[in-house]
């Protein structure tokens, strides 16, 4: 593909890190959309000052600014031949409805990370601004773990995945523009077969909710001191670990269902939550016997504690309003359940813990067992889009 101007969408910690990334590999215009409170008055003090970002990484630090920056959508997106949308899942559809009237008919524009349900959105926002040319993608994962240290200045970049997935549509375009991003990022990027398998392989979606459904359920005001907040990767119990296979058996039924229904259906890289974390942390984990050694052995998850937040001094409770829950349930979990109910699999696990987590951040999806709680319009459910139909999910 032709692509000379890319156009990131986000200041957030993870436009941070591609900014330097894209920039070692890639010598075209890098573009730089910030609607968003003062940020791009930041990023543009950086081209008016002729200063960098300085991205602190494993192996050194890589220094680079973007090329043009705008509150603009207009002016950020105009040339753009890829448009990479790099924000928290609640903000994808707002921002792709501002950048879509601009775009070039044959531009391609995409999610990094994706989350479920991102295609729903996509095709349906295509659809009614009439620009059906434009390609989109999703990456199943942010490639890296990354940090702001310092607004518009420094970022640390840390424990990048040996490959990523990318799905897109339509799907003819996804090997090469798997490609480019592998230029791009200077890593593995694998082309999956489907955007399906990117919605039902988001493993965030199970881990994120399911290790704090174990953590915290009936312990929800349970205060702890700081050096007492419990280990998140590290905290994972026998019985949490039973709760995680759960969900992990509920989504291979889930895709056993699909595939039963439509055999050419390629759902092959929907794998068990043991196998990925097998595939993708081969090197990091020490005793891999079981789901819960998995976790627990696992040196890349090591030291990380459960989020909280501070309540008085020296005192935290659990944060339920983190990400772990406020993006891997509407932008997951209830993605999942809901492509559950289109081809008629129960989910009593996945059922549970989004009933219970939803009651910690105060929102509701299900409500006796459907998915018309109050707050399902701020999901990607598949039924909110107008499908209605298992086919119509299955491309
Ligand atoms: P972030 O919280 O740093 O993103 C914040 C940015 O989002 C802001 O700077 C702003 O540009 C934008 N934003 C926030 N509120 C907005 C609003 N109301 N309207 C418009 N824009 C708004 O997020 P991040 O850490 O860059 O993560 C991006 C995505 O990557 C998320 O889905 C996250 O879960 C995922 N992810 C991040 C990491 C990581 O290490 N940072 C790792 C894995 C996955």
């Amino acid at each position: 593909m032709d692509i000379n101007t890319i156009t990131l969408c986000g200041g957030g910690n993870a436009a941070h890190a591609l900014i330097p990334i894209i920039r070692t590999h890639f010598q075209g215009t890098i573009s730089l959309f910030l609607p968003y409170k003062d940020e791009a008055e930041h990023f543009q003090f950086l081209i008016r000052e002729d200063q960098h970002i300085k991205a602190y990484t494993p192996k050194g630090v890589l220094n680079a600014r973007p090329d043009r920056v705008s509150k603009s959508a207009a002016e950020a997106c105009q040339d753009a031949d890829l448009v990479i949308i790099s924000l928290p899942a609640f903000a994808h559809e707002f921002t792709l409805s501002q950048i879509l009237p601009f775009l070039k008919p044959n531009a391609l524009v995409g999610t990094m990370p994706a989350r479920s349900g991102f295609e729903y959105s996509a095709l349906r926002l295509l659809q009614d601004h009439q620009r059906e040319a434009i390609g989109i993608f999703g990456f199943q994962t942010l490639p890296w773990a990354c940090r702001i240290t310092h607004y518009a200045r420094e970022v640390d970049i840390l424990g990048q995945k040996a490959s990523v997935g990318l799905a897109a549509f339509p799907h003819s375009i996804s090997e090469e523009l798997a490609d480019d991003f592998t230029r791009f990022l200077g890593l593995t990027i694998t082309p999956l077969p489907n955007m399906l398998t990117l919605s039902l392989a988001n493993v965030g979606q199970l881990i994120h909710p399911g290790i704090m459904y174990g953590l915290f359920k009936g312990q929800e005001d349970c205060k702890y001191r700081k050096e007492d907040i419990p280990y998140f990767y590290q905290g994972v119990t026998q019985e949490t670990a039973r709760t995680l296979e759960h969900l992990s058996a509920e989504v291979r039924n889930v895709t056993q269902a699909l595939q039963t229904r439509n055999p050419v259906l390629d759902l092959s890289q929907v794998i068990s939550l043991k196998e990925w974390l097998l595939t993708t942390y081969s090197d990091s984990i020490a005793d891999s016997s079981s789901l819960q050694s998995c976790f627990v052995t696992n040196r890349a998850y090591q030291g990380l504690r459960a989020p909280m937040k501070e309540i008085e001094d020296g005192y935290f409770l659990p944060d339920f309003q983190a990400r772990y829950l406020t993006e891997d349930i509407p932008y997951g979990l209830v993605v999942t359940r809901a492509i559950a109910q289109l081809a008629g699999v129960q989910t009593p696990a996945i059922d549970e813990v989004i009933t219970t987590t939803s009651r910690w951040m105060h929102k509701s999806y299900l409500e006796r067992g459907e998915l018309c709680g109050k707050d399902i319009q701020d999901t990607r459910i598949p039924q909110k889009y107008g499908i209605q139909d298992v086919k119509d999910i299955m491309f």
